[in-house]
Formats: C-alpha cells, sequence, structure tokens
C-alpha cells in the first residue's frame, strides 16, 4: 500500500545529508516523498562572491535536488536563517519571517500540521533532540516536528539521527584522504546525533548511491567556502565505491522506543491504516 511520508528538513542539502538515501528508496517503491524545508539555508557558509542571492540560489539547488530523488512535493516555510551559535544573523527586518529558532514553536508547527492532514500523511519524520550537530534551526525542527505530529494526529514521528561513533569513524576516514590543511574539525561530533542504544531503525540505502550523489551534488554552493574544508564538498569528493560504503546506510530513531536490534523498514512499527 502507498504511503506518504513528509520529511521535516531546516535548510537546503539537510535533506542531502541525512535522509536522501530513504527518499530515493521510498520514491522508486512508489510512495509519496514530500520535502518541507524552514530556512532557504542564506546564512549558512560559502564563497563571498554567491553571498548577495544565496537563498535564492540554494532554493534552485534543493529543486534540483528533489527531482533527483523523485519527491513529490517540495513546500518552503520560508522562515530566516538562524545562523551557527557563534555567529548568530541579525534579526529580519519587520514584515517578514522571523529566524527559525525565534519562531514560536506552535506557529510553525501549525504549518506544518495543516500539511500533515492536506497529505494525510502516515509518517513525518524530523531531527533527534541534539539537533544533530547542535545548529539552532536543527534544534528547532525537533521541537517542530513532534508538536506537529501531536497536532495533526499522524500516525508515526521518527526523528532523523546517525549513531554519533559511526560518522566519527566514517569522518575520520575521509578525513586521512584529505591533506591537514582541509582536514574538517571532528570535535563537535563528539557530542553530536545520537548514542548507538537510541538508534532504532536503520535503513539500508546501498542501491541509491547515485541518488544520493546527485542530491549532494545539486547543492554546488555548499562545497564554495573560502576557507577550510565544507562538509558536503569533501562528502561529494569521495569516490564511488568509499561512497557507497560510508553513505550506505540512514538511521531514525522513534522517540520512546527501544529495540533489541534495529528495524529493517521505515514502516516497520507504522501501524495499520484503519479502513473508511
Ligand atoms: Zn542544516
Amino acid at each position: 500500500m502507498p504511503r506518504t511520508v513528509v520529511f521535516v528538513h531546516a535548510h537546503p542539502d539537510d535533506e542531502a545529508l541525512l535522509t536522501s538515501g530513504t527518499m530515493a528508496a521510498l520514491a522508486a517503491h512508489g510512495h509519496r516523498v514530500v520535502l518541507v524545508v524552514a530556512t532557504a539555508g542564506e546564512a549558512g557558509l560559502a564563497a563571498d562572491g554567491l553571498r548577495a542571492d544565496l537563498g535564492e540560489r540554494r532554493l534552485t539547488e534543493l529543486h534540483a535536488s528533489a527531482d533527483a530523488l523523485g519527491v513529490s512535493r517540495v513546500e518552503l516555510l520560508g522562515y530566516a536563517d538562524s545562523g551557527l551559535a557563534a555567529d548568530p544573523t541579525p534579526p529580519p527586518p519587520p514584515g517578514r519571517r522571523p529566524r527559525l529558532a525565534d519562531a514560536p514553536v506552535t506557529e510553525v508547527a501549525g504549518r506544518v500540521a495543516d500539511l500533515l492532514r492536506e497529505e494525510r500523511a502516515d509518517v513525518v519524520v524530523g531531527y533527534d533532540a541534539q539537533g544533530g550537530y547542535g545548529h539552532p534551526d536543527h534544534v528547532a525542527v525537533h521541537h517542530v516536528a513532534a508538536a506537529a505530529q501531536a497536532m495533526a494526529g499522524t500516525p508515526l514521528l521518527l526523528e532523523a539521527t546517525v549513531p554519533r561513533a559511526r560518522l566519527l569513524a566514517a569522518a575520520r576516514q575521509v578525513n586521512r584522504l584529505l591533506p591537514r590543511s582541509r582536514q574538517v574539525d571532528l570535535t563537535p561530533w563528539t557530542r553530536a546525533y545520537s548514542a548507538a542504544a537510541d538508534v532504532t531503525h536503520c535503513i539500508d540505502v546501498r542501491r541509491y548511491a547515485r541518488s544520493r550523489r546527485a542530491s549532494m551534488r545539486a547543492h554546488a554552493s555548499q562545497a564554495t567556502a573560502d576557507s577550510g574544508a565544507r562538509t558536503l564538498g569533501v562528502f561529494t569528493r569521495i569516490p564511488p565505491p568509499l561512497f557507497g560504503a560510508v553513505f550506505g546506510r540512514e538511521w531514525y530513531r522513534q522517540p520512546g522506543l527501544t529495540v533489541p536490534r534495529r528495524h529493517r523498514s521505515l514502516f516497520a512499527t507504522l501501524p495499520p491504516r484503519e479502513l473508511g
């Protein structure tokens, strides 16, 4: 039976890094995949020359990524990108939507809940409580997705995450391929995402490496920072066989659930749909 899954993401490119394989797999199996993105990612890192119209550029990249993954609908919430805590963006001018991290959770969640109802969504996907690596917009998405699920009565909430030990191992492997000056500082990653015991679902997406790579490549502006190695830029340069090994799985946690063995299907704990 075809299902509808709504993925809520903070910025363009988050879908590429965290859930693109699952999205491509669902679409390939005839399910409806809806992508909600809260901001245009205009405060993220990029080359200075791209700064002026960065938000617009990133939304174009987002649509190319969604096409590569077979997404049926892209919905933009239009909040301002909050930026990272050390370098927050100024509040937007009056009349514009606030930074996502400043917007009332109930307001943002209400808009997502309307979409969940309209889509009669079976599953809504948000982020873990850490907001992955702790970006305030990602923490906001954690709260928004949970509140929207409760408002709309969507049967299942899952949180995209990564077992942090696995992430660190993969990132160290990538770092080893790079000259020292381009290596990524992994210190913040030691507190990011989830402990292995809290991860309830592990989806094998090795067959969708081509779609994942196309999704990452679509976000060309993410790989253009003037200083240091950007995570996405590093990842898209991984040679294909290694790419499959590093990005062959995606992980989710179902809040409140503990499992002896991780579920292999996103729908493993979804209650049967009521008739009528
Ligand atoms: Zn993000």
